[in-house]
């Protein structure tokens, strides 16, 4: 059984996500897509933990090889726990490519592990999450980056902290 994770922290998931898990799916029996939940981070995120998975569950639902889990810590302890020896990584850009790179072989010297490149495609190359919210922030429309319930989640939760920030101001 060829097992692979998909990492990230999917704040929140795009088309772009999707079409990497996708290609995933074809060439491995089994695809963890793990959702970082590290309460370090949290504050900086839109989403919650479990709303991002909910959100990754309902976009990947359609490959019966899918599954979704959260981790904290070390991806490569995730990957001794579950028994998986490939990481499968989208990449956009060169500027994504350093990184990578060490990241891969810091991985690798962690722990007997792989990891697969796929690269974007072209359509889905200037997309990332952070992105997403920046354009959807002032309005922008991004109906065709992200999965339609993605979009009404997006849109709620941009509202809801347009009006936080609109109270914290009266109250100042
Ligand atoms: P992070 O930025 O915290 O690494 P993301 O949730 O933004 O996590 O993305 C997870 C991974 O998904 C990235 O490392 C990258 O490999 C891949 N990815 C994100 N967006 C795209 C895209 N548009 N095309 C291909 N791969 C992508």
């Amino acid at each position: 059984m060829r097992k692979a994770v998909c990492p990230g922290s999917f704040d929140p998931v795009t088309n772009g996500h999707i079409d990497i898990v996708a290609r995933a799916s074809l060439l491995f029996d089994e695809v963890v897509v793990a959702v970082g939940v590290n309460k370090s981070k949290s504050r900086a995120r839109l989403f919650t933990a479990e709303e991002r998975m909910e959100m990754l569950e309902k976009s990947t639902s359609q490959f019966p090889n899918v599954t979704v889990a959260g981790f904290e810590g070390l991806l490569t302890t995730f990957c001794e726990q579950h028994g998986i020896r490939a990481i499968v990584k989208g990449l956009r850009a060169v500027s994504d490519f350093d990184y990578e790179l060490q990241m891969a072989q810091m991985n690798s010297s962690l722990m007997n592990i792989e990891t697969v490149f796929i690269p974007t495609s072209p359509e889905y190359s200037f997309l990332a999450s952070s992105l997403v919210k920046e354009v959807a922030t002032f309005g922008g429309d991004v109906s065709s980056l992200v999965p339609d319930h993605v979009l009404s989640r997006l849109t709620q939760r941009l509202a809801e902290r347009a009006a936080e920030a609109e109270e914290e101001g009266e109250g100042q």
